[in-house]
């Protein structure tokens, strides 16, 4: 009798698909996974591959972008019901506003917001390059969505430019907090502080180093310490045990965890392979318009 495994493996050559996983997907996701990575490397991986369909286990924003840069492909988003809170807390009105009153200004995009927004804004980031994009564009003025936390890391790296900033944020890197951040310092003396920049400033303030969830790994991996306080998601451990078995990893508190980003899992992945569905569908003006600026990341990246 077929497990489940076996069933996997023959609706991926049928379907002739490929697993894509982002660090924050569930432990048994990251395992069966073809491709593991961060939003850009996932964003970027698709059109290179040589599959007709995308299994994307990752939140919907991150679904919308592998079909607007792989238009030809089937998209399969195991949970449509996986949605990011960040993607939606900008939207094109505010856009609209800050271009008719401000002069000389540039929207710039986290990857982590929806469709409609990036086909609304000049180029997109990623937390891994948003600072040499950013220095890289002739306008002083930034309006920088969805992101706050991450838009006030890059104006102290760039003081020379301008920001507008919007009031988003990812509710699990804002909500680790200093007092938590200090706590979990007393409790590991010497041990350093891996954070990611969607994380607030006053928590960023007592990091040893401060990245993207790539950035961290490999941080983490080349480093010659044993021991690290991690200030993310925390599926980023299984691939940390994975490549740094000999090294201790400690989180800041207990609810580092996005519900959405746990949703995906290998039951849903071989009904989505069995019956196409649920899958990621854009209108084709909606994505030459959103293709513009995830194609100005990928040039200026
Ligand atoms: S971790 Fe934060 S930014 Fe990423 S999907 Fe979850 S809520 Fe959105």
């Amino acid at each position: 009798m077929e497990n489940s495994i076996d069933k996997l493996n023959r609706l991926k050559r049928e379907k002739d698909a490929v697993i894509m996983a982002h660090y924050y997907a569930i432990d048994e996701v990251q395992e069966i996974a073809d491709y593991i990575g961060d939003s850009f490397y996932l964003a970027t991986l698709g059109r290179s591959l040589p599959n007709k369909t995308i299994v994307l286990c990752g939140v919907d924003f991150m679904a919308e972008s592998a079909k607007i840069l792989s238009p030809d492909k089937t998209v399969l988003i195991p949970d449509f019901t996986a949605t990011c809170p960040m993607a939606l807390m900008a939207d094109t009105d505010g856009i609209e506003a800050v271009r008719k009153h401000t002069e000389d200004v540039a929207v710039v995009c986290y990857v982590n917001s929806t469709a409609e927004l990036k086909a609304s804004s000049d180029v997109c980031v990623t937390s891994s390059n948003a600072v040499k994009i950013v220095s890289e564009l002739p306008q002083k003025n930034i309006y920088f969505i969805p992101d706050i936390n991450l838009a006030k890391y890059i104006q102290e790296k760039l003081p020379e430019k301008h920001f507008i900033f919007n009031d988003g944020f990812c509710c699990v890197h804002d909500g680790i907090t200093e007092e938590e951040t200090l706590k979990a310092k007393a409790e590991h003396p010497g041990v350093k502080l891996l954070a990611h920049p969607e994380c607030k400033e006053e928590t960023l303030r007592h990091a040893d180093f401060i990245g993207s969830t790539s950035q961290i790994l490999d941080y983490a991996i080349s480093s010659e310490d044993d021991a690290f306080i991690i200030a993310t998601e925390v599926g980023i451990l299984y691939k940390l045990a994975q490549h740094c078995p000999n090294k201790t990893f400690f989180t800041v508190n207990n609810t580092q965890f996005c519900k959405s980003m746990k949703k995906n899992t290998v039951e849903k992945i071989i009904e989505a392979l069995e019956t196409g569905e649920p899958e990621m569908v854009l209108q084709g003006d909606f994505i030459r318009n959103a293709e513009k600026p995830l194609t100005r990341m990928v040039e200026l990246a």
